[in-house]
């Protein structure tokens, strides 16, 4: 089991990864870097990308109502089923293997990110690719570990061609799912990873420097938001925010476990 200052090092968080002083309310960002970080950080593969296929909606409200009141009781013995049957966008079509998420179903901890990437689309699970493994990391340093006390998500369960971004039509249609996920879960924190993730999951388009350092709520749970590891890859100075993220998110946890402990 590797030291945790030498995943710091491997990070090349040493000694960037280190808390400068309290990550609470108003914290200044310094200037945003260049605009959707996560999005940028896929854009190579995207830049490519055909355009998306999702399918024009057709608006079938009464279905669409039904199909969102069903999602909303499904059990975690039929998740994943119902979400590799699922073809409400048009993902399915392109997708190798659905990918509804991985981990401890009563865990404190839930990460979200955005959607599979090629890697998470062959193997089923999020987070696999490179991106994963430096997630795993940021876990590792605050001691932790996928599946031990954390679920991690995507806002989409299917991979979108190239790696382009999610198309409203498609996080409609798939934020059913994460909404139950986190209705079983009963997570005490929520870590938004990302743009995607955090604007789904908040009902606002914002920046990610806009939203950092302060405690949201998606329904009554705390949440978090920090960049997208896949952005911290091409931007190392930012692991530095993203670590006082994380511990902003632990001491949030811990407050809303323990209200006397006051909370971040
Ligand atoms: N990026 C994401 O947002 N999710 C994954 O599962 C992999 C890469």
């Amino acid at each position: 089991m590797p030291k945790r200052d030498d995943i710091l090092t491997e990070l090349g968080l040493v000694p960037t990864w280190r808390l400068r002083g309290p990550a609470g309310a108003g914290t200044t960002d310094g200037p945003e870097p260049a605009a959707r970080p996560d999005r940028d950080a896929r854009s190579a593969e995207r830049s490519n990308a055909a355009r998306p296929h999702a399918e024009a909606a057709v608006p079938d409200e009464e279905a669409d109502s039904r199909r969102a009141q069903r999602i909303a009781t499904l059990e975690w013995r039929d998740f994943a089923a119902d979400v590799d049957a699922c073809t409400a966008c048009g993902l399915a079509r392109s997708r190798k293997k659905s990918v509804p998420g991985v981990g401890d179903v009563r865990a404190e901890w839930l990460f979200v990110g955005e959607a599979p990437g090629s890697e998470e689309d062959a193997k089923g699970e999020p987070f696999v690719g490179q991106a994963g493994r430096l997630l795993d990391s940021m876990l590792a340093a605050l001691a932790m570990k996928r599946g031990e006390n954390v679920y991690i998500a995507n806002v989409l369960k299917c991979r979108p061609p190239g790696n382009r971004a999610p198309e409203p039509v498609e996080i409609d249609a798939c934020r059913h799912y994460l909404d139950r996920q986190i209705a079983l879960i009963r997570p005490k924190v929520i870590v938004a990873l990302g743009k995607s993730a955090a604007t789904t999951l908040l009902g606002v388009d914002a920046t990610i420097a806009s939203l950092r350092g302060r405690v949201h709520r998606y329904r009554d749970v705390p949440l978090v938001v920090t960049y997208h590891p896949a952005y911290l890859l091409r931007n190392l100075p930012d692991k530095a925010k993203a670590w006082e993220d994380l511990l902003f998110a632990r001491r949030t946890l811990k407050g809303a476990a323990d209200p006397a402990a006051g909370g971040a």
